[in-house]
């Protein structure tokens, strides 16, 4: 399997470089160069697999030469021992039409445990093969989190051997569970930095880093958002998952996404390319809902951002959403390069007819305000007894009001524990939710972070200061 950069300018490379490298060198995304494909029966016999089988199933093309089959089923083993729940990712019903997919069952309770779990074994086991052959000795690892893929990572990677990483949180943005699941691993490869500004702040500095030539010349910087290929690929299993138990391949189904970055549901897309009947994925927003004015009106322009109960999805650039536009778009790596300078320079586009038409097929979207979000809080209580956390209540919302035809069932994808945001929980059911006993006693451990202004110069010195160069 062969991946190829969004903006056609960069090297053409295996999982395992891609794996690596996070962003491409263009600036662009890399994307397999075409989309394997399972016929009905290859997915009818994925029925019933344990979860970590299955996972090795779908991935395995494309991981293509990077791993044996062996070798995958191994690291999808350990990746996902470590959940609580022994169907790692369970469906539950709560109405005859609506489904809740708990992605929540990893060690930092949210759905991100799914990918990072795993993308922590691929880099090691990347590092280790790659030292050997000459090829990069460790990784500095940067990455910007508006919560919930700080804590995932850090757990992944805290204590690794040739790894470092470096995590940069907007400073008062996250919540208290959130900021103390990073700034209490201890580990001497672990550095949080609490930065002034927003989430997109953040990242637009960590997308600097990554194009700053000075800093890669010295070090192997990687990623760990879902600019990483490898996060999106293990996404692309709970689909797989999900529908399976609802009847697939016979049998069409909905999901409802909560959506921040494009990562979640753009595996989603993925898992529809490769065959599983997804009848169509509902993009679900708060009010920072550029990807929901892209979808239904095609214009794709950034507002600031407003910090809201749900800040994993208080986000208005959309990293993942080129990934779409390209793939949409007739996969026109020069156009689109063309288009995304465009964006960057006004901070706006318009999509074209090919895209709009193309992500029309299958997406769907829906805003969530303040209020809707509570509601579906409280619906969650009241007709199904079960406490929503604010992401998970958008996705209900969207997936409760997207027309979406009675005889087709509709998963939302729970992607946080309830008691990661046990304040707006409370607010809406007067039920707090608590913690489950796996995270133990995360607010009497000692925190560690640095507090750096919104500057650029600033983080770049205090990355390259700490961080390993190539030997
Ligand atoms: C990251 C996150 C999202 C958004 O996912 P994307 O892949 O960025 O779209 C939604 N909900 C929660 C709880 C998250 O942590």
């Amino acid at each position: 399997m062969e991946y190829i950069s969004t903006r056609g300018n960069a090297p053409v490379l295996d999982f395992e470089g891609a794996t690596l490298a996070g962003l491409a060198s263009d600036g662009g995304l890399y994307v397999p160069r075409e989309w394997p494909r399972f016929s009905k029966d290859e997915i009818a016999a994925l029925a019933g697999l344990p979860y970590a089988e299955l996972a090795a199933k779908v991935m395995a093309p494309f991981v293509g030469e990077s791993l044996s089959y062996e070798r995958l089923l191994e690291l999808t083993t350990a990746a996902y021992g470590r959940f609580s729940h022994a169907a790692v990712t369970p469906l539950k019903q709560l109405d005859e039409q609506q489904w809740l997919l708990e992605l929540f069952h990893g060690p930092t309770l949210a759905f991100k445990d799914v990918a990072l779990q795993l993308l922590g074994l691929l880099f090691e086991e990347f590092l280790g093969r790659e030292s050997k052959n000459g090829g990069p000795q460790n990784l500095t690892i940067v990455g910007a989190t508006s919560g919930d893929t700080g804590s995932a990572a850090i757990d992944a990677v805290a204590g690794r051997a040739k790894v470092d990483i470096f995590m940069l949180h907007p400073k008062g943005r996250v919540s208290d569970v959130q900021r103390r699941q990073m700034t209490t691993v201890l580990a001497p490869n672990v550095y949080n930095i609490a930065i002034e500004g927003s989430f997109d702040d953040a990242q637009a500095m960590v997308k600097r880093i990554f194009n700053d030539k000075a800093v890669t010349d010295r070090f192997n910087i990687g990623a760990v958002n879902s600019i990483n290929w490898a996060r999106l690929m293990a996404q692309v299993v709970y689909y797989f998952a999900a529908a399976l138990q609802l009847g697939a391949p016979h049998r069409e189904v909905a999901f409802s996404v909560p959506t921040g970055n494009f990562g979640d549901v753009f595996a989603g897309y993925v898992a529809a390319q490769m065959g599983l009947p997804i009848a169509r994925l509902i993009v679900a927003t708060n009010v920072n809902d550029i990807l929901h004015r892209a979808l239904s009106t095609g214009d794709y322009s950034a507002g600031t951002v407003t910090p809201t109960a749900a800040p994993s999805m208080d986000i208005q650039v959309s990293s993942n959403f080129e990934r779409l536009l390209f793939d949409v778009g007739g996969r026109d790596g020069v156009a689109l390069a063309e288009q995304m300078a465009g964006f960057e320079a006004n901070k706006a586009m318009t999509l074209t007819n090919a895209q709009r038409e193309g992500a029309a097929a299958l997406f769907v979207s829906a805003r969530a305000d303040a209020d809707e979000m509570a509601q579906a809080i409280r619906w969650g209580w009241e007709a199904a007894g079960e406490l929503l956390d604010p992401h998970t209540a958008i996705g209900i919302h969207a997936a409760r009001n997207a027309g979406i035809d009675a005889s087709t069932p509709v998963v939302t994808l729970a992607t946080a524990h309830p008691a990661k945001f046990p304040d707006a929980v409370e607010r809406s059911t007067g039920h707090r939710p608590g913690l489950p006993e796996r995270v133990g006693d995360l607010f009497e451990r000692e925190e560690r972070y640095a507090e750096l202004p919104g500057d650029y110069d600033a983080v770049c010195a205090y990355v390259t200061q700490r961080a390993t160069a190539k030997a």
